[in-house]
């Protein structure tokens, strides 16, 4: 690894502390970073960029979106596929896939309907049901299954 600035090819790694902006908001945090030794530019590493990137993300969920985990849970508690839960929300397979590995951040959209559904899951019923004409007839049974017994446990407790 070689500094753009002075091509020097001695670096270390050290914590350096971080501001990124994600949709106008200021997030501080820690994340290790590699400098040129002679300058002190800092120097590209891939694997250091994408480890602070990552931790942006994960940095502003807690404050402002939805952990990784919660969607995931949520998807567990409702005992849905990655593929029926996408189509449920209104995503992409592979956009629900990225929000749980917390690669991405829920778009605005997304976000309003995953924290609708942490705050009151049943609410998934009215989401299916609403948007009836975009499911297989062979999909919305088994929706309806799934959710029925969820619908069903939350009766009984
Ligand atoms: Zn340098």
């Amino acid at each position: 690894m070689k500094c753009d600035l002075c091509g020097s090819k001695r670096n270390y790694i050290k914590d350096h502390e971080h501001i990124f902006t994600i949709k106008g908001k200021k997030l501080r945090f820690i994340s290790p970073r590699r400098f040129c030794s002679k300058c002190g530019n800092l120097v590209y590493d891939a694997d250091l960029d994408n480890k602070a990137s990552l931790k942006a993300i994960e940095e502003y969920s807690k404050l402002y979106g939805v952990p990784k985990e919660s969607i995931v849970e949520l998807r567990h508690h409702l005992n849905l596929s990655q593929k029926l839960f996408s189509k449920i929300i209104g995503c992409a397979k592979k956009t629900l896939v990225s929000y749980e590995k917390g690669a991405s951040l829920p778009n605005d959209n997304d976000l309003i309907i995953i924290k609708s559904l942490l705050a009151k899951p049943e609410t998934i019923v009215t989401l299916v049901t609403a948007n009836k004409e975009q499911f297989k007839n062979k999909e919305y049974n088994k929706i309806q299954n799934k959710l029925e017994d969820y619908i069903g446990n939350n009766i009984k407790n």
